[in-house]
């Protein structure tokens, strides 16, 4: 079978190093993929949001399965643009991807059939949110850009002059362009948080091991948002309680609901959780395997991730017994120091044929391209460096000596991933 992967990032390269691993894949392919990925795939220079150019790619190289990683393609409906062509592809179409394109969307569809989440109003007009601000709101409270907004779109403002400041930032000032014409205001949860990725075949759900992600920049959770620096597997607080009210109140019944709405989803559904004193609440859907919650998932998956993807796209999920190993896995996200404001690319990084000598350790490309024969960075996060252990301790001390193995000019990395394992 050829395999065609839609991406660049990290996420990515954990897809191409289970599919490198399917019995069923012969030649793997990667629009436009990375310098790690390439040792998987084939990379061809296409750029996630060219479709025409994916499409004609696809036919091409007689493509047999699509797997789109990135929110961007999903949400702009290469999949209903793939399928139109006959080429078979795992991800949600347009109209359920909108599950993650569209907070406003989530967010009434939360209400309209009962799913746990923070309460909110949304607003299309900057005037009535801040009447709204000034006259009901409750702080600190949370403002959210309606779409995508490369995981920035969400301001906590603990007063009613940080709020109207967000409100103009979002939709008078369009800092996230359209993605800000609508804004959902949220109350503030506090608790823990936990990701979830789901397998779903647009009629059942099937979850996989619980993860956590650390989003800001800097230890001890300060400095700015990012992509995300580092991730563990599974979390300690998501116990079997907590997961038998997920899925008898969050996950099956968001699959349901989509289905009722003529949105029937096949894909990764990523339930972002928070476990509030109430009881566990959604945070945010996304449509798609998370970055890097991927790699540290997908590497303790026993499946063929052929086998669950056919399964998601034939409505047979029911046949797949997904199974996870008994361990842990944790990712330190190794970025370019001044990350995610400004630095410097091109630096040559050293060391990545270690990994090659050790089972149980993954170093994952995200951005990272060749020049004249090394492999130098290209991006603010670099690698992810990620280590299986017995235990969740055992997989932090293997993922932190593990990041000692590489080097490169300016290599910055959060000390702190996984703390929260200490307080379990
Ligand atoms: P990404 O797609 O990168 O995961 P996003 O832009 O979709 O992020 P959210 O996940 O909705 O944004 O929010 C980002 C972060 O903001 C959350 O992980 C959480 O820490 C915080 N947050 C969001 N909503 C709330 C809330 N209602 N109460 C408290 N914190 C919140």
């Amino acid at each position: 079978m050829n395999v065609l992967i839609v991406g660049s990032g990290g996420r990515e390269h954990a897809i191409a190093y289970c599919v490198a691993k399917s019995h069923k894949a012969d030649k793997i392919y990667c629009t436009p993929g990375n310098a790690g990925i390439a040792e998987y795939a084939q990379c061809e220079p296409i750029g996630a949001m060219e479709f025409d150019k994916i499409v004609a790619f696809a036919k091409e190289k007689d493509i047999d399965l699509v797997i789109v990683g990135m929110d961007d393609p999903l949400v702009g409906g290469l999949v209903d643009e793939l399928e139109a062509a006959g080429i078979r592809t795992f991800g949600p179409r347009k109209n359920a991807a909108i599950l993650e394109g569209s907070k406003a969307f989530s967010k009434d569809l939360m209400k309209k059939y009962h799913i746990p989440t923070a309460a909110y109003e949304n607003f299309d007009d900057p005037d009535k949110a801040i009447q709204y601000l000034k006259t009901e709101a409750k702080f600190p409270i949370v403002l959210k850009a309606d779409g995508l907004a490369l995981g920035k779109g969400v301001l906590i403002c603990n007063t009613l002059e940080e709020a109207e400041e967000g409100v103009k930032t979002i939709m008078l000032d369009k800092k996230f362009g359209a993605s800000g014409n609508t804004m959902v205001i949220e109350e503030f949860m506090t608790g823990r948080e936990v990701s979830v990725l789901s397998f779903v075949d647009g009629n059942i759900v099937k979850t996989m091991t619980s993860a956590q992600d650390h989003k800001r920049a800097g230890d001890g959770d300060t400095g700015l948002n990012t992509g995300g620096m580092g991730t563990f597997s599974p979390s300690p607080f998501y116990t079997e309680e907590v997961d038998a009210f997920c899925q008898k109140y969050i996950f099956q019944p968001t699959v349901d609901a989509m289905k009722a709405e003529g949105r029937p989803f096949k894909g990764v559904i990523f339930f972002g959780l928070m476990l509030t004193e109430e009881g566990p609440k959604v945070l945010e859907y996304n449509a798609r395997f998370g970055d890097p919650e991927a790699q540290v998932v997908l590497p303790r998956m026993k499946n063929d991730i052929i086998d669950v993807a056919e399964a998601c796209i034939d409505g047979t999920l029911d046949q797949i017994d997904l199974q996870f190993e008994d361990n842990a896995a944790v990712c330190v996200v190794l970025a370019s120091e001044g990350y995610p404001v400004s630095y410097e690319k091109g630096l040559p990084i050293t060391g990545l044929d270690e990994f090659k000598k050790h089972e149980g350790y993954y170093c994952f490309h995200a951005g990272t391209k060749e020049a004249d024969g090394q492999i130098v960075t290209n991006g603010g996060r670099v690698l992810g460096i990620t280590a299986k252990g017995k235990d969740l301790k055992e997989a932090r001390a293997n993922a932190y000596a593990a990041t000692e193995w590489v080097q490169f000019d300016n290599k910055y990395m959060r000390h702190d991933i996984g703390k929260a394992i200490d307080e379990a």
